[in-house]
This record gives structure tokens, C-alpha cells and sequence, in this order.
């Protein structure tokens, strides 16, 4: 069977190596030349971990074994053990998969693809160096799909206009944890990514600078204070985007692309191996059908319990009221963030 895959970012490349490595001919497009760095928190949640390991991919990183919510001051903390995690540079993690998909035979376009057309038995890819036929497409290609757009399946942005922008500095990581310093109006997520780096991710409202956002998360600003900031930043958003179904005959959304989970969980990754893996089991057996409520089922209990923290704590009394609550009923809450982030 003959498949592309629309975008080379980590579940467009996990996509590719897994339909290779079920015996199809595959051809990735990715637009883009470079590392494949972008605007991520870099926390690989266990699932995450252990969908990479079961196509051999084993980015450098740095382990971690819980998610620690701190307010803006520091001073109140509760911490969930969430078992075995990773912390990757993201430019780390596409070299990995990258690797992968050579070794498997996938081979690799770089050209932008404008639009795809189905047809009974094929499907049509235009893209900037021509056209080209497929059996099956995985439109991989990210928060604004041109796939998702040009098959029909863009869904109204929803209402949350959240947005992040990341940056890295050249730290000894001071917890062996992912770290949320829970803000008024946003969040930052700090991942340590290896020895002596840390990735900040800054999440919130449209508008403020990195430096903005650090300023309303005290605690963390003086945790960064005097270590140097490495690299450009990068950002991302409006966050809130997705597709009315993930699949329509021969294409399939895979990723961002079928619906973008927010990190505050952290599991946007995850949701996007586990979506890969289920459109290549339906491609190779035929029953392209059964891929848009395979997908709702698997990644329902993720994207409820994400959508509905999101919702709710974008309320300023339940967003003020979330770690005093939490740290009267620690334990509790512990099992709360295990169930939406396993
Ligand atoms: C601030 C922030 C923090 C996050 N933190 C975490 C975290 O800690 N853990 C986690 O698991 N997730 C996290 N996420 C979510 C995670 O980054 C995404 O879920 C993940 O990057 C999705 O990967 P993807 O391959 O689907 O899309 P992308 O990474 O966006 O890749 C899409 C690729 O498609 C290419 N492309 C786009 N259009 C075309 C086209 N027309 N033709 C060809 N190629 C195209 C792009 O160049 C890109 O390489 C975070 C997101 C943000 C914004």
C-alpha cells in the first residue's frame, strides 16, 4: 500500500516508521528544512515513553517521576507521582524518530503540500514540487492543517485563546520533577531536559512577551535569575484548534492536526502516538472506517479531563481556589493528575 504522511514533526516521523514498518511504501512531505525545533514543553509522559520504545526510539533526556504545581510565590506545593517520564530537547527527539524512519525505509520530501483530494480508491497530494497518489494519507501536519482544511474536516476554533511561548536556559535542573508555577492568568512549565538545561514554557493570553509572563510567576523568575538564556525563543498559538472528525475514508488526522490536547496535562504526544498507531492498524487492515471512533475512544478520557481543567480554571475564583484545594487533599489530587495523565 502506497501512504503519505503530510508533516515530518514527532507523530508525523512515529506515523511514517510505524505504516513502514507495516510493510507500506511510504513518502513523508515536511515544509520545513532544519532541526524541527518548535514551541513544546518537552515532558514525555510514560505513554509517550512507551509508545517510542516499542519502535526502538530512545531519545537522550532527563528521567522524571512526578508533576510538582507550585503557586506564583512558591510557597504552597502539591506533587503527583506520575511514574516514568522524560524530559527531551524537542530537536532531540525529531533527530531520534528521524533516524527511525531512515532505517525503515520511509522516504523524505521537503515540500510544502497545499491540498489533498480523495478519490474511491486513491487519494491526490498536491505539493509544491507536483502531484502525487496515495492509497491512504496521514495528514500529520500540525495546529493549522492544511490537510484537515482542504478534506473539509476544519472544525470552529474554539473559545480559549491560549498561547505559549518556550525558552531554554543553561541550568543544573534544581528538581528532578516537572514544575508548574501556576500564575492568574497563565501557567509555566519547566522540564529539564538534560544535565544542565531546563526548558520554560510559558502558557497563556494573547499579547504579553516571555519576559511579561515570567514577571507574573515571581517564584520562577528568581529560580532563572543569573542563569543564561539559551537560543531563540519560540511560540505557538492560538492553541485551540481541531477537526469535526479525525478521519474521512482514506484520510486520517493524526496529532495536532486531529485536535490539539493543551499542556496543562501534558500529553499532547502521547495522544499523538496512540492516534498514529490506530490509523496505521486501519489502513493496513482496509477498515479505514473505524478509525474516527477508534480515535474518540482512546483519547476521550484525556481530552475531556484536559478540556475541562482548561475550562474551568480559566475562571479567576477556581483558578486562585485549584492549589489551596489541592494541598488540603494531596493524595486526591495526586490520583486526579494520574488518571488524566495515564
Ligand atoms: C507551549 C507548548 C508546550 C507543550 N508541552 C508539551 C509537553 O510537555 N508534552 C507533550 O506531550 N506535548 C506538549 N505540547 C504539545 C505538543 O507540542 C504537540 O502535541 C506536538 O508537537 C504535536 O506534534 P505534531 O507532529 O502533531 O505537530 P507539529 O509538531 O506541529 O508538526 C507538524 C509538522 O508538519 C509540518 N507541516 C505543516 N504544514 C505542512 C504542509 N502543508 N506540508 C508539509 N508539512 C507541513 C510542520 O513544518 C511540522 O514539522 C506542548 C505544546 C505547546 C504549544
Amino acid at each position: 500500500m502506497r501512504a503519505i504522511v503530510v508533516g515530518g514533526g514527532p507523530v508525523g516521523l512515529y506515523a511514517a516508521t510505524l505504516a513502514a514498518l507495516s510493510g507500506m511504501d511510504v513518502t513523508l512531505f515536511e515544509a520545513r528544512t532544519g532541526d524541527g525545533d518548535k514551541a513544546c514543553g518537552e515532558g514525555l509522559m510514560p505513554l509517550a515513553v512507551s509508545a517510542l520504545g516499542a519502535i526502538g526510539v530512545e531519545p537522550r533526556g532527563r528521567p522524571f517521576s512526578g508533576i510538582r504545581y507550585l503557586d506564583a510565590t512558591g510557597k504552597r506545593q502539591v506533587r503527583a507521582d506520575i511514574g516514568c517520564g522524560l524530559g527531551v530537547r524537542r530537536t532531540e527527539l525529531v533527530r531520534a524518530l528521524r533516524e527511525a524512519a531512515l532505517r525503515t525505509g520511509v522516504s523524505t520530501t521537503h515540500s510544502r503540500v497545499s491540498s489533498v483530494r480523495q478519490q474511491d480508491a486513491s487519494v491526490t497530494v498536491t505539493a509544491q514540487d507536483g502531484r502525487h497518489d496515495a492509497e491512504v494519507v496521514f495528514g500529520c501536519d500540525g495546529l493549522s492543517s492544511t490537510v484537515r482544511r482542504s478534506a473539509g474536516l476544519e472544525a470552529q476554533a474554539g473559545k480559549s485563546r491560549r498561547y505559549g511561548l518556550v525558552a531554554h536556559y543553561e541550568v543544573e535542573p534544581w528538581s528532578s520533577d516537572v514544575e508548574v508555577y501556576w500564575g492568574s492568568g497563565g501557567e509555566g512549565y519547566v522540564t529539564p531536559v538534560s544535565e544542565y538545561e531546563v526548558g520554560v514554557a510559558l502558557l497563556g493570553g494573547p499579547g504579553a512577551s516571555f519576559d511579561d509572563r515570567l514577571d507574573e510567576l515571581p517564584a520562577l523568575r528568581h529560580r532563572l535569575e543569573g542563569s543564561r538564556r539559551v537560543g531563540r525563543s519560540t511560540g505557538a498559538g492560538p492553541l485551540s484548534r481541531g477537526a469535526t472528525t479525525p478521519g474521512r475514508g482514506r484520510v486520517m488526522l493524526v496529532g495536532d492536526a486531529a485536535g490539539y490536547v493543551d499542556a496543562l496535562t501534558g500529553e499532547g504526544l502521547a495522544v499523538g502516538f496512540v492516534g498514529a498507531r490506530l490509523a496505521v492498524d486501519a489502513a493496513s487492515t482496509g477498515a479505514f472506517e473505524q478509525y474516527p471512533s477508534a480515535w474518540m475512544q482512546a483519547t476521550r478520557r484525556t481530552r475531556w479531563s484536559t478540556d475541562t481543567l482548561v475550562r474551568s480554571t480559566q475562571r479567576r475564583p477556581l483558578r486562585r481556589a485549584l492549589l489551596p484545594m489541592a494541598s488540603m487533599v494531596p493524595a486526591a489530587f495526586a490520583r486526579a493528575v494520574r488518571a488524566a495523565t495515564s
